[in-house]
C-alpha cells in the first residue's frame, strides 16, 4: 500500500508588529512562509504549490495574503523593530515633582 498526500509547512520568517486590517489592533503578526509538500510514507518530498507568505494577526487570527514584492519590506520592517528593541532603554527618570510655593513664605519683602 502507498501512503502518500500532502503536508503543509509553515516557516516563520519574522514576527513584526502591524496594524490588523481586521480587529484593527496594532499586535505581533507572523509572517509565515507556507510551503505545501507532496509527502510519501509521511516523507516530505517535493513542493507541490507555490510557497506563499501570509501574515497571521496574533490577536484575532487573520491570515492574509502578502504579495510577494511586500515579503521583503516587511522583513526589513521586522528587522528594524527587532533592533529598536535591543536597544537598551532609556534611563527612566521619574517625572520632578511639581515645584510647590508655599504660600505666605515668600522671601521678598
Ligand atoms: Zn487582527
Amino acid at each position: 500500500m502507498l501512503l502518500f498526500g500532502t503536508r503543509t509547512r509553515n516557516a516563520l520568517l519574522a514576527t513584526l508588529t502591524l496594524l490588523c486590517g481586521r480587529c484593527g489592533n496594532p499586535s505581533a503578526h507572523q509572517l509565515l512562509r507556507r510551503t505545501t509538500m507532496f509527502t510519501l510514507f509521511f516523507v516530505p518530498l517535493f513542493p507541490v504549490r507555490r510557497a506563499r507568505v501570509t501574515a497571521l494577526c496574533t490577536f484575532c487570527g487573520l491570515t492574509s495574503e502578502v504579495p510577494k514584492e511586500q515579503v521583503e519590506g516587511l522583513q526589513q520592517q521586522a528587522a528594524e523593530q527587532a533592533a529598536a528593541y535591543d536597544q537598551p532603554p532609556a534611563p527612566a527618570v521619574p517625572p520632578a515633582p511639581p515645584a510647590t510655593e508655599m504660600p505666605g513664605s515668600g522671601r521678598e519683602g
